[in-house]
């Protein structure tokens, strides 16, 4: 089985690669030449997954074939894409679907000196100090990631008319400072259930196996086994 995974984030598709069974190739929006920013104008992570899922899937079915059909000429079975926010309980589930571009509500954060930073880097640097200053001085600092992925698959009329949504959630709380360089985003400020270190700091092959991706991933090859049997 052959899926597009409708997302430019090079580290979220590290890890769903990581996390998926043999049998299921996932190919990037590179390798299927789509070079285009996908505007997130949704009100939800719901509706945003679906944007980015909805996007490439069009893509696919009108432009793709006719614009760069794929070297070894395989078919492709399905699209899916994820949104994911951070939910704050201390405010009231905040940043949410915000989560990306919290930092740009805190125009007086100040850069670290001395270090060189792409501008993802400073986007995850800015978004990190965002929620430590939010909560600061803050006991409740509980918190979630939350994960929507859209699957979209082709000619399928049990998916709810081609379309499924999967949630995967990991509960945890924000940290009082930074701590680990591993991951991205808000790892290094996020400390999940049951653990005393930030994603930041645990392997790469725990995060994988308990974060929000990986169990709505993990949910996600449940439903491609039950087709894959049919
Ligand atoms: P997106 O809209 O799903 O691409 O994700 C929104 C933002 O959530 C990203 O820009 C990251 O800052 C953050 N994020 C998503 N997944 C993770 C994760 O696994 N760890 C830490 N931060 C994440």
């Amino acid at each position: 089985m052959r899926l597009v995974f409708a997302s430019n984030n090079a580290h979220k598709l590290s890890e769903v690669r990581a996390m998926m069974p043999e049998g299921i190739e996932v190919l990037s929006l590179k390798d299927i030449g789509f070079e285009a920013e996908i505007e997130e104008t949704g009100e939800t992570l719901e509706e945003n997954s679906l944007i980015k899922a909805r996007t490439i899937w069009d893509f696919i079915n009108d432009g793709m074939s006719a614009a760069k059909p794929l070297n070894d000429g395989l078919m492709i079975d399905g699209v899916f894409a994820d949104d994911t926010g951070l939910e704050i309980d201390a405010l009231n589930g905040e940043p949410g679907v915000y989560t990306a571009r919290w930092y740009r509500r805190e125009p007086t954060l100040t850069l670290p000196k001395g270090k060189e930073m792409t501008d993802e880097m400073l986007n995850f640097h800015c978004n990190r100090a965002k929620a430590l200053r939010e909560l600061e001085g803050k006991e409740n600092r509980g918190c979630q990631f939350r994960t929507v992925i859209t699957l979209l698959m082709n000619g399928d009329a049990t998916l709810n008319g081609g379309m499924i949504q999967i949630e995967g959630v990991v509960r945890g709380r924000i940290a009082e400072e930074e701590y680990g360089e591993g991951g991205f985003g808000y790892d290094p400020v996020f400390i999940p259930e049951g653990y005393d270190k930030t994603f930041g700091e645990l392997p790469a092959e725990l995060k994988n196996s308990i974060s929000h991706r990986a169990r709505a991933i993990q949910e996600l090859v449940k439903v491609l086994n039950d087709r894959m049997m049919d």
